[in-house]
């Protein structure tokens, strides 16, 4: 028994085999009360963004390029990067990328970049700065199944968040949209393009009508635009309540971080305001650098998957799995008739594979799991191991 004097008053008593034990309850007690007291309870019922334990794995599970960097340019990089001066803060507004990165994607002298630690940081960013209408905090709303931070983050940010479902074959329920615009004329919506884990394009007709239904800023999300044979930013000289959001992680990057946003200078200059200073730390803007400056090596690579997701959609579909048009890096599939998604993901799991399984994640998803394209080989023991 262990008991915990203030000032002569016992505060509370425990009964523990050690006293070591007895002061750990103890804290633990006293912290998760304080916890329940401080903590926003919409906090305290979320769950941390789930990344599984993929140490010896076949990574098929995060839309990552699994294509390193020859001996050569590993070489070029490390000589590149060992002359950052690392005792001083970075540029604060990492010019040298964002030329770079102009450059490599065409983007047009009128239109502005912002970056983000991620593009995950981007929609935090855009999360802050809207305002709510009549003493209600701002709306996001997103097509669902979708990206998870959309609801991540304005769950944590404290604004409303509205899903509207996708129709069963993963297209936007059109009247559906419009109405829930009409109704809640949400601040900020999110059009992931191509969509993420169904991986297809909406009909650009269909995003055109949303974007003109919409009295807020309509983010349209193009983190995998490598993958796609569409891109929007020609939207950005049509209306002013859109912004182009996209990522160097599908392409190559992933371990850098470095997301963007262009758009109208206007808005991205009150984005910039709640942008912490030096976000891009000196690595990752030399790194960067370095690397658009290889951009080719990285589209190669980005081509090479392209063709391996026919391949893979193909053997999918011979397997039995009803896959889903793809213009992205990763495959949604369903599985065949009398099989169970749980079940294949951790058998694959056994056997060193590590993929995503979507089954319970929406009801859209009942028995779908997600493929990340890899490398030729990859895919083929994956194949393997689902035959
Ligand atoms: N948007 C979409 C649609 C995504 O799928 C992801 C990553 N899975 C992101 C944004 C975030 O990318 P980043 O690595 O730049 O934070």
């Amino acid at each position: 028994m262990y008991i915990r004097r203030v000032e002569d008053k016992i505060t509370c008593f425990v009964v523990s085999d050690t006293l070591e034990n007895a002061r750990k309850i103890i804290v633990t007690n006293s912290i998760s009360s304080k916890i329940s007291q401080l903590v926003r309870p919409e906090i305290r019922a979320l769950q941390a963004y789930p990344v599984g334990d993929a140490s010896g794995m076949i990574k098929l599970d995060a839309m990552e390029n699994p294509y390193g960097w020859s001996a050569e340019l590993k070489q070029a990089w490390a000589e590149f990067i060992q002359n950052a001066d690392i005792n001083r803060y970075p540029h604060p507004q990492a010019l040298q990328v964002k030329e770079g990165l102009r450059k490599v994607m065409n983007i047009p002298e009128q239109y502005e970049c912002l970056l983000g630690n991620g593009s995950d940081e981007i929609i935090q960013l855009l999360a802050m700065m809207m305002v709510g209408t009549e003493g209600q905090p701002a709306t996001i709303m997103a097509p669902e199944p979708g990206f998870v931070m959309y609801k991540m983050i304005a769950t944590f940010c404290g604004l409303n968040y509205t899903g509207v479902p996708l129709q069963a074959d993963f297209e936007l329920d059109m009247p559906a949209m419009l109405k829930c615009i009409k109704e809640q004329q949400p601040e900020l919506i999110f059009l992931a393009q191509p969509n993420n884990p169904t991986g297809n394009l909406y009909p650009l007709e269909s995003v055109r009508e949303i974007i003109e239904a919409s009295e807020g800023l309509v983010i349209l999300d193009e983190a995998y635009l490598p993958f796609s044979s569409r891109n929007h930013l020609h939207l950005l000289d049509e209306y002013d309540n859109v912004l182009v959001m996209r990522t160097l992680s599908k392409v190559g990057l992933a371990g850098l971080r470095l997301g963007m946003i262009f758009g109208q200078q206007a808005w991205l200059h009150e984005l910039d305001k709640i942008r912490m200073p030096y976000n891009i730390n000196i690595l990752t803007q030399l790194t960067a650098e370095f690397a658009l400056q290889h951009y080719d090596i990285l589209m190669e690579q980005c081509e090479i998957l392209k063709a391996e997701r026919s391949t893979m959609t193909e053997q999918l579909n011979a397997l039995g799995f009803e896959c889903y048009p793809s213009e992205a890096n990763f495959i949604l599939a369903r599985v065949p008739e009398g099989k169970d998604a749980k079940t294949i993901f951790a058998d694959l799991k056994d056997k060193k594979i590590l993929i995503k399984c979507l089954d319970g994640g929406h009801p859209l998803l009942q028995q779908c799991l997600r493929f990340t394209v890899g490398r030729p080989e990859e895919n083929q023991q994956l194949i393997a191991a689902l035959s």
